[in-house]
């Protein structure tokens, strides 16, 4: 994603509501002490600007979820944008960490998250940036320590090398794939309540087909 620096951003994101500036202090028990609840916990890793995230929220009130972004810069497009569609503050289902996907053990205890979504993650082409990119046995690792039993990593992208690269890290860190398409808006049950991100609608108006996996460790 092309970044620019947004001065203040920093400040921004750690007076907003919407994030969580010490997320540890869950770990465990996000549900419980967050949330207020016992329902699952979902999270996007790399959410962007939010879009995905915000829907998926606005229409299942019985999940937690959380966001996970590395640059404020790009949060706060997200915290500015969600103002916009929600000044009430209604949703009470949906909060923000600003923080590295390398150190989500750090804030999520084993087995604690219920479904891991990646959507149009940075393709990072070069082979030597490989370990970079959100699908590469490196987070795989950490994925199924924090992953539920049964729990589920789905991704999307239009990026079919990146596709690919990801399906072979699956199989090498013996993963199990239940479902893969290249053309998720021709794929009538794959599809069925698809969620669009900002880049599946850039991407698709674009002419290019989708590709979409869901695996569980
Ligand atoms: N998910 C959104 C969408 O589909 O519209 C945004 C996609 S954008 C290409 C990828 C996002 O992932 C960027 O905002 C980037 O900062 C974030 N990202 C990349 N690597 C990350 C990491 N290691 N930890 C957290 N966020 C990351």
């Amino acid at each position: 994603m092309r970044l620019r620096h947004i001065p203040g951003s920093e400040d921004f994101v750690a007076n907003s509501h919407y994030v969580l500036s010490n997320p540890e202090q869950y770990k465990g028990a996000f549900s419980e002490k967050l949330f207020g609840n016992t329902n699952p916990l979902h999270i996007e890793i790399g959410m962007g600007k939010g879009q995905f995230i915000f829907e998926m929220a606005k229409r299942n009130p019985e999940i937690n979820y959380i966001g996970i972004e590395r640059y404020d810069s790009v949060l706060l497009k997200a915290i500015q944008r969600r103002k916009k569609q929600e000044p009430e503050l209604t949703l009470t289902n949906l909060f923000y960490i600003s923080i590295d996907a390398r150190l989500l053990a750090d804030v999520f205890a084993p087995e604690e998250i219920g479904k891991i979504y990646l959507n149009f993650s940075d393709p990072w082409p070069k082979k030597r940036q490989a370990n970079r990119r959100l699908s590469s046995p490196v987070f795989l690792k950490i994925y199924k320590e924090i992953l539920a039993k049964d729990a589920f990593l789905e991704m999307k992208t239009d990026n079919q090398d990146l596709f690919s690269y990801s399906l072979e890290s699956l199989e090498e860190c013996h993963w199990q794939i239940l479902a893969n398409t290249r053309d998720l808006h021709h794929d009538p049950v794959l599809n069925e309540g698809n969620v669009m991100t900002e880049y599946e609608e850039k991407f698709s108006s674009k002419g290019n087909p989708i590709c979409k996996f869901i695996a569980k460790p």
